[in-house]
């Protein structure tokens, strides 16, 4: 019987106890909003921006990749708009000092907003409560570049990627000899000076973000934009996540930045409600129209052959690579009692868990089981990601591949040293099935390569 009993607590639980994700700084008190990443987390993230890569570059013919750097040219960030404009209102609480965004404080989504005092209170809920009005509060970092301080520049670390691939489309659309609709696709490093609390790593001052800018002739874009709202939302149902926890909203009016013509949000429902996954965009001309003024570089393409110049709109899909693996992870969970033991499970798509397979000699300190068991894992660890594992009772040691996601099981047992067969145990239905040793790698690779849906009732 299982139950969908998650909630961030047991994800943040679970993420420290096997080594996915720490609190940032620990020994010296923690700093808020930062999370460091362990061996697992590493892992499940790498596969996180692989399978993104994948969908969005090596499976297709009309995107290439970038990577631009974090510190980029001041001026960009004027022209892009967010020195003016990348600020959240916030309002400060001279009783308990704390700080709040300002549009979070009416909102019903963002319930779980609570004051400094105990017992803790919505801000602004009691006389106590001594808010100030609405600042804005701009959210990008900036630090110096140069070595003296009369001389260094006042630089920016990106708020975002977008605006490395927007200043690279000249440099990109001819080298790459691409004509609209193409787009250029980047994973990287950001950085956000967030104020309000972070809900593990939902929210954080540095994340990783898998944007890409598809650029198509303007009286295209209505029917891109729709096309990779649908896209986009196919990928995170091809990766496990129930269909009854992901839906799009489209943005209101009101809600639409300047620039776009239209925004849809992928929302998940995180333990914490339903919150943006990822945005898609259609940002129209803007940023080309902004980056070709503020240089005076001409960011238009051009057919070199019949001379044919147009500005291409542009639809951005933006995936946070931490968030989309905390939705990984959270729909994942699952607590189940079989016979008379608990356990807890991540069901993880097979092709996003950090290990694949667990070799484990049922008994650990069995000369010959040991000897078979660790022949198979220098053979299969060639080839993928595997764990070898001799230490403590057998249930225990699938217990923690259980809770690591791994999804299959290759235990040597008293038979394998009569006729070299080993069980493969699949870690959601536990059914165990007898294959040759020999064999054990071609099968692993078939279970990887199978079609996979959680079993995870929804
Ligand atoms: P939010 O409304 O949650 O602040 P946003 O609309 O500002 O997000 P975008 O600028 O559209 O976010 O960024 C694209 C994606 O990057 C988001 O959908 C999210 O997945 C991720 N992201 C944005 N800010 C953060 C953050 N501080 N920590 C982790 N991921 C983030």
């Amino acid at each position: 019987m299982s139950t969908d009993a998650v909630t961030m607590d047991k994800i943040v639980s679970l993420s420290k106890r096997r080594g996915f994700v720490f609190p940032s700084s620990e020994i010296y008190g923690g700093l808020g909003s930062s999370y460091d990443y362990g061996h697992y987390g590493v892992l499940l993230k790498d596969n996180v921006k692989a399978r993104w890569l994948e969908a969005m570059v090596r499976e297709r013919d009309d995107i290439v990749a970038l990577d631009s750097s974090i510190i980029l040219h001041p001026r960009v960030w004027e022209a892009s708009g967010h020195v003016s404009g990348f600020s959240d209102p916030l309002v400060d609480c001279r009783t308990c000092k704390q700080r709040f965004r300002a549009d979070h404080l009416a909102d019903p989504e963002h319930e779980e907003m609570r004051c400094g005092k105990r017992p803790s209170k919505r801000p602004g809920e009691t006389p106590d409560c001594d808010l100030t009005e609405p600042r804005q509060f701009n959210l990008m970092f900036q630090t110096r570049v140069g070595a003296l301080e009369e001389t260094g520049v006042d630089v920016y670390l990106r708020p975002e990627t977008a605006q490395g691939i927007f200043i690279n489309f000249k440099n990109v659309a001819q080298i790459a000899r691409r004509k609209p609709p193409f787009g250029i696709a980047q994973v990287g490093k950001a950085f956000r000076n967030e104020i309000t609390p972070g809900n593990f790593i939902f929210r954080t001052l540095e994340f990783e973000q898998m944007e890409m800018e598809y650029f198509v002739p303007p009286d295209e874009a209505e029917e891109w934009y729709r096309y990779w709202v649908d896209e986009r939302y196919r990928w995170h149902l091809r990766y496990g996540v129930r269909e009854s926890h992901l839906r799009v909203r489209p943005h209101e009016a009101d809600e639409l930045s300047h620039y776009s013509s239209g925004t849809s949000d992928i929302e998940y429902l995180f333990p914490i409600g339903w919150s943006e996954l990822e945005g898609i965009a259609n940002r129209g001309a803007f940023d080309l129209t902004q980056h070709t003024e503020a240089s005076g570089t001409k960011l238009e393409w051009v057919d070199a052959g019949t001379g044919e110049r147009f500005l291409p709109h542009v639809i951005e899909p933006a995936l946070g690579v931490n968030r989309s693996m905390l939705t990984f992870m959270v729909d994942a969970y699952d607590e189940e009692v079989v016979g008379e033991r608990e356990r807890t499970v991540l069901r993880l798509h097979p092709q996003l868990a950090p290990v694949k397979a667990a070799v484990l000699p049922l008994i650990g300190k069995d000369t010959a089981m040991v000897e078979k068991a660790r022949a198979l894992y220098e053979e299969l660890r060639r080839h993928v990601s595997v764990e070898y594992d001799d230490n403590g009772a057998i249930g225990r040691r699938y217990r923690r591949q259980d809770e690591i996601g791994t999804p299959f099981g290759l235990t040597i047992d008293e038979q394998t040293l009569e006729d070299d067969t080993i069980t493969v145990r699949d870690r959601d239905s536990l059914e165990q099935e007898r294959i040759s040793i020999g064999g054990a790698r071609t099968k692993v690779a078939e279970l990887l390569a199978d079609d996979w849906k959680t079993p995870k009732a929804s």
